[in-house]
């Protein structure tokens, strides 16, 4: 039998929501869930890139393992905890981020949706007010004022911030947004803002945050 853990268990963090892979069992992540792995290990997501190190979407772990081991993909970045996968016959360092072989042609598909995963990707999780690290998000011009859920007008926050700011406006206040907030660009921010979480270790490929 295969070694199938990880040479050490690592601090594992959850990174997403949503349908898991349907992909046929692989031999090096297991059919199911190995015995002792936590839960969230399954949940791990690697960020695709294309072959001009444009970032195209994030993969489950497995779908990415078996793009690396079939040759569509290598491993860019390994995994920040150093984890390593065994099989029978070789080994192989549990990818944070990949890319492919071959160039792929994505297209264009317009504004990105506006999630709380991408929203807080886009400020850096930290609170346009203040700087420090922002549990929420804040609606510029408050909802009760006829501020619209958008890009524009949804900031991320800190919950003192926002208790502080309640349903006033920045100039009521007089405050103000060290940057106009405004959608991401970039066609990865689509695929990305289905994610709850990404790895530390994608941001140098993501661009620069729009706000
Ligand atoms: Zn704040």
């Amino acid at each position: 039998m295969p070694d199938r853990q990880p040479t050490r268990q690592p601090a594992l963090r959850g990174t997403a929501q949503g349908s898991a892979s349907r992909t046929p069992p692989c031999p090096w992540t297991g059919a199911d869930r190995p015995p002792g792995h936590p839960p969230s290990w399954r949940k791990r997501w690697v960020l695709l890139l294309n072959t001009t190190f444009e970032p195209l979407t994030a993969v489950p772990l497995r779908r990415a393992i078996v793009l690396v081991v079939c040759g569509k993909a290598e491993v860019v970045h390994g995994d920040s905890a150093g984890m390593v996968l065994h099989s029978a016959s070789a080994s192989l360092q549990v990818p944070s981020v990949i890319r492919l072989s071959n160039f792929v042609r994505v297209p264009y598909r317009g504004r990105v949706p506006l999630t709380r995963a991408a929203l807080m990707l886009r400020d850096n999780h930290r609170c346009v007010y203040c700087g420090a690290r922002a549990e929420t998000i804040d609606h510029v011009v408050p909802r009760s004022r006829g501020g619209p859920h958008s890009w524009e007008n949804c900031v991320a926050c800190c919950t003192k911030c926002n208790h502080r700011k309640a349903d006033r406006t920045l100039s009521e206040l007089g405050w103000r947004l060290p940057v106009a907030p405004r959608a991401p660009r970039g066609r990865h921010w689509r695929l990305l803002a289905g994610l709850s979480d990404a790895d530390p270790l994608w941001l140098p490929y993501l661009g620069e945050p729009a706000a």
